[in-house]
């Protein structure tokens, strides 16, 4: 069987990674001439929305999906048509649209901050008195990382902060005075049958994720599981898909979700007895889903900027270095390392290490 998938970044390096295992192949279309999945899959070379490129892949490929949602939702249509194509075109055209989003979320009665949708500085100066300071402008396409938002503290910002989201459709929410960022990633088959991950607790530092940690028995854990099969069942979904949650006044708000393996879900690689990888893999080709169980206590540090030597992290106990074979840069993601051990005690004390090495190289 041959994946098709819609770039090829570290997030199909990982997929491909799972999936040779089960005796898979795989085929990327991807614009950058070195994009990290390459060394393991055949390589299309161009645009997302370059049709002779798309149909080969539509050929190529037994069924496609895809490691990002900022591709054209017509691109996910096309291929549609061609072959099998998982999650479906409809779940990445709510997901790569805040306000389609938001608006989705009440609709399944997901509770979320207050927003409302902004195209010009005249609808945000009438929807502020209502959503309260402070806010965020949100662009409602293209944004990632916090790429398109900006924080808005008082009548004084709006001006400025309209003018720097360049005419682009926008939504604002209300800030969520939040204890904990936390996320939960599921693996949905055509049959229906879903599979859970514990939640994982997020650190976030400039709207980048710095830190990921499975949480154990949490209280939120059937909450947020509820959330997410409201999410999959009614998008008849299929794949892994990952929900990020604020953790408000003892319950959960959500934020946004990915439809995608998803950067916070990196410890399941060593912590859980199936990976988010493989188990999207198993999912989209309606294979029977892995095993959820954490082995022990699992957590993950992202390299920002550039990752320190392999000798380094390596050092630590119960390390596990994935680099993505990028050139470091300013604020991009090259690498993670997760740790995994029975033992609390050393858990907290090695991810406090891979902490410490990630922010000598972090130029973000
Ligand atoms: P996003 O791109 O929407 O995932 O936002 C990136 C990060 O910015 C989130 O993980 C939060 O740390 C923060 N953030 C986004 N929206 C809000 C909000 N409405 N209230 C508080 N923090 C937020």
């Amino acid at each position: 069987m041959k994946i098709g998938i819609l770039g090829g970044g570290q997030l199909a390096r990982m997929l491909a990674l799972a999936g040779y295992p089960l005796g898979l192949e795989f085929i990327v279309l991807d614009p950058s001439a070195d994009a990290g999945a390459i060394p393991l899959a055949e390589h299309l070379h161009g645009a997302y929305d370059d049709e002779a490129l798309l149909a080969q892949l539509a050929e190529k490929a037994d069924v496609v999906t895809y490691e990002f949602e900022n591709v054209p939702a017509q691109v996910a249509e096309f291929l549609s048509s061609h072959t099998q194509v998982y999650p479906s075109a409809n779940a990445l055209a709510v997901a790569q649209d805040r306000l389609l989003e938001k608006n989705f979320f009440h609709q399944i009665n997901i509770p979320t901050a207050r927003f409302a949708p902004i195209d010009n500085l005249a609808d945000l100066e009438k929807v502020m008195p209502d959503i309260g300071y402070p806010a965020i402008l949100k662009s409602r396409r293209m944004g990632y990382d916090g790429k398109g938002q900006i924080v808005l503290k008082s009548t004084d910002d709006l001006a400025s902060a309209w003018n720097s989201m360049q005419e682009a459709p926008s939504i604002v929410e209300g800030f969520v005075a939040f204890s904990r960022e936390v996320s939960i990633i599921a693996a949905r088959r055509p049959s229906g049958e879903i599979a859970f991950y514990p939640l994982s607790e997020n650190k976030h530092r400039g709207g980048i994720l710095r830190v990921s940690e499975a949480c154990h028995d949490d209280a939120l854990q059937t909450q947020a599981q509820e959330y997410v099969t409201r999410l999959l069942e009614t998008l008849d979904y299929v794949g892994v898909i990952a929900l990020e949650l604020f953790e408000v006044d003892g319950g959960l708000v959500a934020n946004e979700f990915a439809p995608r393996v998803h950067n916070s879900g990196h410890w399941t690689i060593e912590g859980s007895e199936t990976s988010q990888f493989e188990n999207h893999l198993r999912a989209i080709l309606d294979l029977p889903l892995g095993s959820t169980q954490t082995r022990g206590f699992a957590g993950m540090v992202n390299f920002i900027g550039d990752v320190a030597s392999s000798e380094q992290v390596l050092s630590l106990s119960h390390a596990h270095l994935h680099l993505y074979a990028k050139q470091p840069r300013k604020g991009r993601k090259v690498a993670h390392a997760t740790v995994r051990t029975d033992d609390k005690e050393e858990f907290t004390r090695i991810l406090k290490g891979l902490v410490a090495l990630a922010n000598q190289t972090d130029n973000s």
